[in-house]
């Protein structure tokens, strides 16, 4: 079994007999010996090698370039160079070369040149960095949840319902796409797998409502689809999702759980990565460090949607979208709050009914719904929640307001006739957590393999 490198610097064995394994991040020769970078991915740092050049493969293994994958066995010794330790090789064996073609010889490739080589970004240090947090941060999120007492839950990747109403939907069906049954000009989707038209979930609230209405406090972590046909550097089509929904919970406590949520993975993550973050603080985005220290003991300011709307209509910026009550906020609006007037998260509350889902708790004010929204500087939107509509006669006049199929909701609505509670919860973008917690700036670069409009390549 190997020994990480990531173990080793733990250890620093000095005298002792190890074996590690890795990619080759450089290798100087001279006359006598070799000096041999190697990184295994356990771990933000590398290590060095002496291999001298009386070892009987010599003549291989000193001609494999950057990227190719090696064997060492040798002794642990003090380094007389600014490592605290270095390892000297009694064997070295060569697992495998590189192709000409291997596309990470050169430094300084850039993220969009990386997004073509998904398979090999893992090798950088950049992704390295990224991707043992995103690790620490799933981590994080289920103990977190573990510790509130919440219980991880499961819920269908398939649904027959547009649960955000947004129509942003990717279709489940079996059915001949060159020859589809047809019934009075439509396709008769009675005849499909499931005997009526699906989808891949855009969320897994609504079924997560039932669970909170029986288990107290649960949350999903999963998958969400969403055919947005949005290019931005923050949407995704394919993404995960974390869903917290609690019984006897108002908007107010789900904000400050969205709030002391964001603030536990930060710490988490500083606590378990905290190599990756120098990395990522010295070269993708300088204020990292300084960001997270303040935000994550930081109580994170709270204004109403309409406070919001003064606060841009008085700043005297000039904004691409005009700012309007009524109006949804956009990128430019949240960055301006966020970047430029509170410098740190903000919680935005109390949104117009009509630019929110059908399942918000309506306010008294007739034109209002109990949603939250929590936005983050450099990012935007990071969570969406909302007090839910408990109310049968309520929830049923707002989606008949807005034409929904009521009998495709049937056993969500029943939840509203059969011991109905006061309920809330949200929705934490993971990719989007991943590029605040991280600095960086695209989506793309924060999950392994993307899917965009028009790109499902790897
Ligand atoms: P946005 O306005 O940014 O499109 P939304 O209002 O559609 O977000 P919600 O429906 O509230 O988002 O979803 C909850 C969370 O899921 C968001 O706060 C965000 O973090 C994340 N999210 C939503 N859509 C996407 C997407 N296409 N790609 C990645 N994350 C997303
Ligand atoms: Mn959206």
């Amino acid at each position: 079994m190997r020994l990480s490198i990531k173990n080793l610097i733990k250890d620093k064995p000095i005298g002792s007999e190890v074996e590690i394994n890795g990619w080759l991040k450089s290798q100087r020769k001279n006359k006598n010996f070799s000096f041999i970078i190697l990184n295994d991915g356990s771990t933000q740092d590398d290590v060095q090698v002496i291999a001298d050049s009386t070892l009987g493969n010599y003549e291989d293994f000193s001609k494999i370039g950057t990227g190719g994958s090696l064997g060492i066995k040798g002794k642990v010794v003090e380094s007389q160079g600014k490592q605290d330790f270095e390892i000297q090789a009694t064997e070295v064996i060569v697992y495998g070369d590189v192709s000409e073609n291997y596309p990470l010889q050169k430094k300084g490739t850039s993220m969009e040149f990386l997004r073509e080589v998904a398979h090999f970004r893992p090798r950088t240090n950049t992704f390295g960095a990224v991707f043992r947090i995103r690790h620490a941060l799933a981590q994080a999120t289920h103990r977190f949840f573990d510790e509130k007492g919440y219980f991880y839950i499961n819920t269908p990747i398939i649904s027959a319902m547009d649960a955000e109403g947004a129509g942003e939907l990717f279709r489940v069906s079996t059915l001949d796409a060159a020859n589809p049954p047809m019934e009075n000009g439509k396709v008769d989707f009675s005849k499909d797998y499931f005997g009526k038209e699906t989808f891949l979930c855009v969320t897994g609230q609504l079924e997560a409502e039932a669970f909170a209405c029986g288990m107290g406090g649960v949350y999903t972590f999963g998958p969400t689809f969403r055919s947005e046909n949005s290019n931005t550097p923050r949407h995704l089509a394919e993404f995960w999702m974390i869903e917290p929904e609690v019984a006897f919970a108002d908007l107010d406590d789900v904000a400050s759980l969205g709030a002391e949520y964001i603030q536990y993975m930060i710490k988490y993550a500083m606590e378990k990565c905290p190599k990756e973050l120098e990395f990522l603080n010295k070269f993708i985005d300088k204020g990292l460090l300084e960001k997270l220290n303040s935000v994550k003991d930081t109580p994170f300011k709270k204004i109403t949607y309409t406070e919001a709307v003064d606060i841009l209509q008085k700043s005297g910026q000039k904004f691409e979208y005009k700012v309007e009550w009524g109006a949804d906020l956009q990128t430019e609006h949240e960055r301006f709050l966020t970047d430029k007037h509170f410098n740190g998260p903000v919680i935005v509350t109390d949104y117009p009914k009509e630019i929110k889902a059908f399942y918000m708790k309506q306010n008294p004010d007739g034109k209002t719904v109990r949603a939250m929204d929590i936005l983050v500087p450099g990012v935007g939107e990071i969570i969406g929640g909302s007090q839910r509509e408990e109310n049968y006669d309520k929830l049923v006049a707002r989606m008949e307001e807005l034409d929904l199929e009521l009998d495709l909701y049937r056993w969500f609505l029943d939840l509203r006739l059969n011991g109905t509670v006061p309920h809330s919860g949200f929705g934490l973008g993971f990719e989007r957590a991943v590029m605040y917690i991280t600095g960086m700036s695209n989506i793309r670069d924060v999950i392994p393999f993307h899917r965009t409009p028009g790109h499902v390549e790897f």
